[in-house]
């Protein structure tokens, strides 16, 4: 999978469920996902409860970004 904003290979996320792969929306470091609803060109994405969403279809709860930025 090639990034259709910047031209580079994308990554996504796996999940061994036991009776096979799930397999995450594809996305790239520059912030494009293959799902509307993580693609991160137009900006930062956060749910209702804060949570901060990347574009491999991840969540990161808000205290984890108060962390890092302290
Ligand atoms: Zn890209």
């Amino acid at each position: 999978m090639i990034c259709p904003n910047c031209g580079v290979m994308c990554d996504r996320d796996e999940a061994d469920v036991g009776v096979g792969i799930i397999y995450g929306p594809w996305g790239c470091y520059c912030g494009w996902s293959e799902r509307a609803e993580y693609n991160l060109l137009d900006g930062p994405k956060l749910t209702p409860d804060g949570y901060e969403l990347d574009q491999w279809g991840g969540a990161t709860p808000p205290q984890i970004l108060e962390g890092e930025i302290r």
